[in-house]
């Protein structure tokens, strides 16, 4: 199942490649705070794949806080959060956030809510490594 997305004005493109019907991904909304900010819904299919390009990379922030292991990709012109980048042991890997993709409403399942606050880097690193999705990120 292929899906892309973007953010508003068009400078970020993402595809994303699921094993499964939309309606059959497990979602996240995150507890943390960037995540409530932008009200988040994140997937990820260790078995699928995540492509991020963009018309111009100087307009996309690599944006980190907290631990700064990754990388959320925020449309510096738009503003939309397209999704977080992070290299881990198992190579570069992704969450997605499916409210910036054109088939959001698809995506119906009710988003769990966990909340990574107290994981040491260690372990934040290796459950991204193997909960998270492969990712290309084409600059
Ligand atoms: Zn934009």
């Amino acid at each position: 199942m292929d899906h892309s997305g973007g953010c508003h004005c068009g400078n970020i493109h993402v595809l994303l490649r699921l094993t499964k019907a939309p309606g059959e991904n497990p979602l996240r909304a995150c507890a943390c705070s960037f995540c409530r900010a932008h009200q988040t819904r994140t997937v990820a299919d260790p078995e699928g794949l995540f492509e991020v390009s963009a018309d111009d990379w100087s307009l996309v922030e690599p944006y980190r806080f907290g631990s700064r292991t990754a990388d959320y990709l925020v449309c510096r012109r738009c503003g939309v959060y397209v999704g977080a980048v992070c290299e881990t042991t198992a190579g570069w890997r992704a969450v997605v956030n499916v409210n910036c993709l054109a088939e959001r409403a698809q995506f119906i399942q009710e988003p769990s809510t966990p909340d990574y606050g107290g994981e040491t880097n260690a372990a934040r690193l290796a459950r991204r490594a193997v909960n998270w999705m492969p990712a290309v990120v084409r600059r």
